[in-house]
């Protein structure tokens, strides 16, 4: 498996630290609002990247975080007129929601910066303690950035060129000892929310939460460290100087980043004001389609959204499913009987569409590949089947196209969804039932919400349920 490595600008074949195991971790998002579609690019593309390494038996480990102190957190509070902990919370439950939406995976760990704070503080004085950091006058704590050697090697930067680039920068009142140095903790203002340290009540600056998180969650060392490519500069710079001089050894041996996506070829962002949410695309189209839009693409491209490639992802995905649907609809009435020889024979033909997606995927995660090679077997299978084939033959080709869909994190079949009207509709019939001492009626029904998962709790008030 080859991985582009943005630290070396070469493709690289991935061999982990540890045998089977994958560290990786991913920056997530500021939650003062909900996320863009933009936000949305890194969580589909390293959840593929993690559905296809658990894929080849690889035990990963997938920790990313959310930046649950900030100052647009605090700004949305005072707007509200709520606390920030309030923002963060709701906006980490939305988050949440379109995840599941777009069937991205939760992580092993979501952290949350704000129940980070004692280990930041920690990291903070083992800077300090071997010379990488030092307290200002008024309680800021800063990265003593020239003291680290190795300062630009992931964005390839010349820390001679960073310091002609703030010349004209006016330090007065600065109590930094170098244009160059950045913040690892700073004092409170009035109306924040703080925490004591040893230099100043305050809060921790953006950079130290990822190298705490991704050490106490992960170790020293880790395979993957992925992002957008806007946090390259200065944000993964940053941590690597964090981590390397706190820890003293290589953060991580892979640095993944993915393109923009873009809207009229700028970078969708919420400072640009050219957004659209997750939740405003849900709207309109299933979010299977916003998926599979951003697999449609390398992750390395720059993608543009459109309504046009979205409908080209809608008819794309529309034929996969239907050629499920198909397969589905002929293995309910197809004979149990053995493969004959020709299935046998076609099966193993098929397979080649298994190996051109592995290549694709081999090769630096390209899934716009790997989504031709499900195209392929698609057409394959709808020229290959009918109602005269056998079971075993249709279940293992919609096995074959499942799995594939599944590294995708495409759904072919949707769950039925059962409207909360309908589940008490069931809950009244079952009650009557168990009055009629009619136990098998009411344990049936039991048995089709629970498949349906919704779980009936049988308390002294009532029923209670819950979608599970
Ligand atoms: P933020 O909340 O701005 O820190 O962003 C969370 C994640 O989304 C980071 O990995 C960013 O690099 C990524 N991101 C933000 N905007 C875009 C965009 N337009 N295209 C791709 N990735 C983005
Ligand atoms: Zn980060």
């Amino acid at each position: 498996m080859k991985i582009f490595n943005t630290m070396t600008r070469k493709k690289e074949e991935f061999i982990p630290l540890e045998e089977n195991k994958v560290k990786m971790y991913v920056c997530g998002p500021t939650v003062y609002n909900f996320i863009h579609i933009g936000n949305a690019r890194p969580m589909i593309v390293f959840d593929t990247v993690r559905r296809y390494m658990e894929y080849k038996g690889y035990d990963v480990n997938f920790v990313s975080n959310f930046t649950d102190v900030d100052d647009k957190i605090i700004q949305k509070a005072i707007e509200e007129q709520i606390s920030a902990e309030e923002v963060a919370e709701r906006f980490i439950a939305e988050c949440k929601t379109d995840m599941d939406g777009m069937n991205i995976k939760p992580a092993t760990t979501h952290p949350l910066a704000t129940q980070e704070i004692g280990g930041m503080i920690q990291m903070i004085e083992t800077l300090i303690e071997k010379g990488y950091a030092y307290a200002a006058l008024d309680g800021t704590v800063y990265y003593r950035t020239r003291k680290f050697r190795d300062y630009g090697k992931l964005s390839h930067k010349n820390i001679d060129d960073l310091q002609a680039g703030h010349r004209n920068i006016k330090v007065s009142g600065e109590l930094k000892e170098d244009v160059l140095d950045f913040v690892l903790w700073k004092p409170k203002k009035e109306g924040e929310p703080y925490w004591e340290s040893p230099w100043c009540e305050g809060r921790p600056g953006w950079h130290i939460e990822c190298s705490v998180m991704s050490k106490k969650y992960l170790g020293d060392e880790i395979d993957i460290h992925a992002g957008g490519e806007d946090l390259i500069f200065p944000h993964h710079e940053n941590e690597i100087a964090q981590s390397e001089a706190a820890n003293g050894v290589q953060f991580s041996k892979y640095w993944m980043h993915n393109a923009f996506l873009n809207i009229d070829n700028r970078k969708m962002s919420k400072s640009l004001g050219n957004f659209f949410t997750v939740r405003e695309v849900a709207e309109k189209y299933d979010l299977q389609i916003l998926r599979f839009f951003m697999l449609s693409a390398h992750y390395r491209s720059p993608l543009n959204f459109s309504a046009d490639l979205m409908e080209a992802a809608k008819s794309g995905l529309e034929r996969i499913i239907t050629a499920a649907e198909n397969l589905n609809y002929l293995i309910k009435s197809a004979a149990e009987s053995d493969l004959t020889e020709r299935e046998a024979a076609l099966l193993e033909d098929g397979k080649v569409y298994t190996k051109k997606f592995e290549d694709a995927m081999e090769d630096d995660f390209n899934t716009a590949d790997a989504i031709s090679a499900v195209f392929e077997l698609v057409k394959f299978m709808n020229t290959n089947v009918s109602s005269d084939n056998t079971k075993p033959f249709l279940e293992s080709f919609y096995g074959q196209l499942k799995s594939l869909c599944d590294i995708l994190g495409i759904i072919l079949e949707k769950q039925e969804e059962i409207l909360d009207e309908e589940i008490e509709n069931l809950i009244q019939e079952r009650q009557e039932a168990r009055k009629a001492k009619n136990f098998a009626r009411a344990d049936e029904i039991r048995d089709i919400l629970q498949e349906k998962g919704i779980l009936l709790k049988d308390t002294r008030e009532g029923v209670q349920w819950k979608r599970i």
